[in-house]
């Protein structure tokens, strides 16, 4: 098969596309034959050893495709399934083994770019907005890179639950993007201070939780937005990380919670897992929650598609078809 290896650290260059043996599955392993890979930033995390791992692997952790073969004792899907995955690496490839327990089947309503889109940044917002905070109507709210892939879904989810959100992008573009998909307001932070305009809009008292997937350079102002016992979500670093914290900060900035979640957690159990997909798909079915992919490249581009979401150039989610 055709696929991707990372086999040292580094830039996008360091994707390189090669022909790999085809993948046997296991005992309780299923194959599938991959028709899209989601991109997502935690994609670029591993290829650049920010998130450690062995080498050389397969990059790729959510694609969808169609059950090919089964390994012995597969009672979940059956040859022919259209299923989606995320959090296991290799769906940049023509095949992938995948563990049958962690395989969602996706419903005849759902195509395969939408289900590539949904599964892993929806669950992620789902997971951020209703258990790791659980966010209530009324209740001010912040979200950083609000036009991003896990950002306007976030947006439209949080709209949903009613809060009143303040969504922070890098341009106009993407601001007008994210005010469609339901913030009530958005600040440039790139050219204004984030952390005065949420104190400004909440009339001094900072908001109830702030997500923050930007890390490094919106860490300390992040924490300085929230209002006394506010909940600080740190999901991810795409400026870079942030570095060791001493915990008396919290204290001092009144009495503050933080916590750095990953998704893996989060749809730890199959229960867990189909019931977050399932409520993706309803509202995707009911036109409640609309997708946006704009940035489809074909697989032999991986690559590109690194250095544009690198480069902030991309807005909703990214894919690359097989
Ligand atoms: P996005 O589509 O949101 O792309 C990242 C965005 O981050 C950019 O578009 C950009 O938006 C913003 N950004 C700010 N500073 C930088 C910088 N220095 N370099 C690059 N981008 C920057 O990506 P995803 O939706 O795939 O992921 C969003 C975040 O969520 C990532 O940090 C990812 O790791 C995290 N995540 C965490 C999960 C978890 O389980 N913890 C699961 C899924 C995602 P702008 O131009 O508007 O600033």
């Amino acid at each position: 098969m055709r696929g991707f290896q990372v086999k040292r650290h580094g830039g996008p260059e360091v994707l390189e596309y090669v022909e790999l043996p085809d993948p046997t599955p296991g005992p309780g392993e299923a194959l599938i034959r991959v028709r899209v890979a989601g991109v997502n930033f935690t994609d670029v995390y591993q290829r650049t050893g920010m998130y450690p791992g062995t080498l050389p692997f397969t990059p790729g952790v959510e694609g969808v495709g169609v059950v090919e073969k089964l390994g012995s004792g597969v009672t979940e899907v059956k040859v022919g399934d259209r299923v989606g995955w995320v959090m296991m690496k290799g769906a940049y490839a023509e095949l992938a083994v995948v563990p049958a327990e962690r395989l969602v089947p996706i419903p005849a309503s759902i195509d395969d770019r939408t289900a590539a889109a949904i599964l892993l940044q929806g669950m992620t917002a789902h997971f951020l907005l209703r258990d790791c905070y659980r966010v209530t109507k009324g209740e001010w709210i912040l979200v950083h890179a609000a036009a991003g892939g896990v950002g306007l879904l976030m947006m439209q989810i949080g709209h949903k639950i009613g809060a009143r959100i303040i969504g922070t992008t890098s341009t106009e573009e993407k601001a007008a993007l994210a005010r469609e998909a339901g913030a009530d307001e958005i600040v440039l932070y790139t050219k204004e201070d984030f952390q005065q305009a949420a104190k400004r809009i909440t009339g001094g008292a900072g908001v109830s939780v702030v997500y923050d997937s930007v890390g490094k350079t919106t860490f300390d102002k992040s924490l300085d937005s929230l209002r006394r016992r506010g909940y600080m979500v740190l999901f991810g670093a795409s400026s870079g990380p942030v570095p060791p914290l001493d915990p008396q900060v919290l204290n001092r900035k009144g009495s503050l919670y933080l916590t750095r979640p990953t998704l893996g957690d989060y749809v730890s159990t199959r229960e867990e897992l189909l019931g977050r997909a399932a409520d993706l798909f309803d509202w995707v079915s009911k036109g409640e929650l609309k997708v946006r992919v704009e940035h489809v490249y074909p697989l032999a581009e991986a690559a590109k598609a690194h250095a544009d979401l690198e480069a902030r150039k991309t807005t909703g989610k990214v894919l690359l078809t097989i």
